[in-house]
């Protein structure tokens, strides 16, 4: 089964749906807000956008971070979602007559289906909120009969907040007192009535205000040989590319791969589309690919389109993070708070932007939204292998963006591959030029290089040419093991300074620690020998269980 009828259907140019891979078409995360009211009774609103509508609920003590501090949440009427952006004063007299500050605002995501949890009286969700974070519920109470409430009077409901790294004791933190101001406008509630302006500007309101960095330390995925069990978890797939970066400064577009090379100028047609967002300076987070018929990111065809000087026709630019836009630092924001930004930055302009611009028709432009899905994380790995993809990355869904490898990001992959460095090569056999097979290795942890065995499959005759050209220019006397191979593995062997990063797919590690079926996918040009080490899965492959 193609993705075929998938794709016919879309304009991926209009649509932010990915092209391909197993990964549902990303639904627009629902939204939440909390306001808080001053009504005749002090109160806070907490709103959850459901089916179209703001459910809604007065919390008359606000939400509490301690899991011990069940509130008191009475179930209100439903709220347009344009109420969502509301803050200002309702005039005395009318319903609600107070004012009202725009508290808490973001996303939610529930675990399940949202309307049938709401209907059993027990609603677990995330908030990825400015305050709030983390898991929550929200549990009817009397059971069934609650549903009705007392007598015909509102349904009351308790606003749990759940035990993790989110939860804080009150008598530590009281979140309502300490971070009492608008998120919106940085105004409290006297300012609002007093209809002062607001304390910044609202397009600033969100992240903290920072220049644009020279360089950002991108994040970086830690491999996993099974799914995580907890938390909430944002699924892309795994693109098989180049990692850049982009900076805009003014109009001024630079691409950077992982380790600060600038790549700009290899890659003209994305840096003119990245000029055309409509902003003013930014830093994007995304991946290089350059697609095949069946719509599937090829590495090898990514590498023959730059050799060519051509970023042309196949190449397609999908954009995973925005981590710094028009002043402000996004980094500290909830990892689907960001994407949100970044979807709704790329879905209201792309097509605007580049309109007109003589870049060629919407179906070849480049930027693309990486669209992610949520939950039932197995059945979205089996089917990502399925389909033939090299793997998933998973994100935390609440977490911030931190350079460098952590856990928030994991990457889980359907066959065995990694980068290697090369070491040596060894002597062509029979007809074959340039060299026979490569060696193989990896820098350990305390820096020395180990011996990860042979590469002999993979090459193509050009390939042997030019590989064996650069190796043989390279060639040194000494060993650069830190271990002597055994007479056998070192017969026929040149070395060579180790410089080159190779890709490579491998069946698994033999009893010797050597790699089994290796076979070469090509030259990591982006990645510096030094940060090749042996993948090790953090976590063990669960083992099936029944059917
Ligand atoms: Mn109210």
């Amino acid at each position: 089964m193609g993705l075929e009828k998938y794709r016919s259907k879309r304009d991926f140019s209009k649509t932010p749906e990915p092209e391909g891979g197993p990964v549902p078409a990303p639904a627009r995360a629902p939204v939440f807000v909390v306001q808080k009211h001053a009504a005749s009774q002090l109160h806070y609103d907490f709103r959850l956008e459901i089916a179209g509508a703001l459910k809604s609920w007065a919390v008359p003590r606000g939400p509490s971070l301690d899991p011990a501090d069940k509130r008191l949440a009475v179930e209100v009427e439903d709220h347009p979602l344009a109420y969502a952006g509301f803050e200002g004063v309702i005039p005395a007299g009318e319903y609600g007559g107070g004012t009202v500050l725009l508290w808490d605002r973001g996303h939610w995501l529930p675990e399940g289906d949202a309307e049938a949890a709401l209907a059993a009286g027990k609603l677990r969700f995330r908030l990825a909120g400015e305050k709030l974070r983390g898991e929550w519920s929200l549990v009817r109470m009397g059971g069934k009969a609650g549903a009705k409430g007392a007598a015909g009077q509102r349904a009351n409901w308790l606003l749990i907040k759940h035990p993790d790294e989110f939860a804080r004791p009150d008598a530590e933190l009281d979140i309502t007192e300490s971070r009492g101001d608008s998120v919106q406008s940085g105004r409290g509630l006297d300012e609002i009535a007093a209809g002062r302006p607001p304390r910044r500007a609202m397009s600033a309101a969100v992240g903290l205000a920072a220049a644009l960095p020279d360089f950002v330390s991108p994040q970086l995925a830690t491999l996993v040989e099974d799914s995580p069990r907890e938390g909430l978890w944002l699924v892309e797939t795994k693109l098989d590319g180049y990692r850049l970066l982009a900076q805009i400064d003014n109009g001024a577009v630079r691409l950077w791969t992982r380790n600060r090379e600038d790549w700009s100028a290899r890659l003209p047609r994305l840096v003119a589309e990245l000029q055309r967002l409509p902003v003013r300076n930014a830093w994007l987070d995304g991946e290089a690919v350059a697609l095949d018929r069946a719509g599937r990111a090829s590495f090898s065809l990514l590498q023959r389109a730059l050799a060519r000087g051509d970023d042309g026709q196949q190449l397609r630019y999908y954009l995973f993070d925005l981590l710094f836009v028009d002043g402000s630092d996004l980094r500290g924001l909830p990892q689907l708070e960001r994407k949100e930004r970044l979807r709704e930055l790329l879905a209201g302009t792309v097509q605007e932007a580049l309109a007109g611009t003589g870049l060629g028709s919407a179906g070849e432009r480049c930027l693309r939204y990486c669209g992610h899905g949520v939950g039932r994380l197995d059945d979205a790995f089996r089917a990502a292998c399925l389909q033939g993809e090299e793997g998933l990355i998973l994100k935390r869904a609440d977490a911030a963006y931190h350079g460098g490898r952590g856990t928030d990001w994991l990457k889980l992959k359907c066959g065995h591959r990694q980068e290697f460095v090369v070491a040596g090569f060894s002597a062509p056999e029979g007809r074959r030029e340039g060299f026979g097979a490569l060696l193989a290795g990896y820098y350990t942890s305390v820096g020395t290089l180990a011996y990860a065995g042979r590469v002999g499959a993979g090459f193509d005759r050009a390939t042997l040419a030019s590989l064996g050209a650069r190796l043989r220019a390279q060639v040194q006397a000494s060993c650069p093991f830190a271990d002597a191979l055994p007479e056998a593995e070192r017969a026929d062997v040149h070395w060579v300074a180790p410089g080159l990063v190779i890709d490579v797919r491998y069946a698994g590690w033999n009893r010797s620690d050597r790699l089994r079926q290796a076979r070469y996918l090509g030259l990591r040009e982006d990645k510096p020998a030094r940060d090749v080490v042996r993948e090790w899965p953090l976590l063990p492959r669960r083992r099936e269980s029944g059917a």
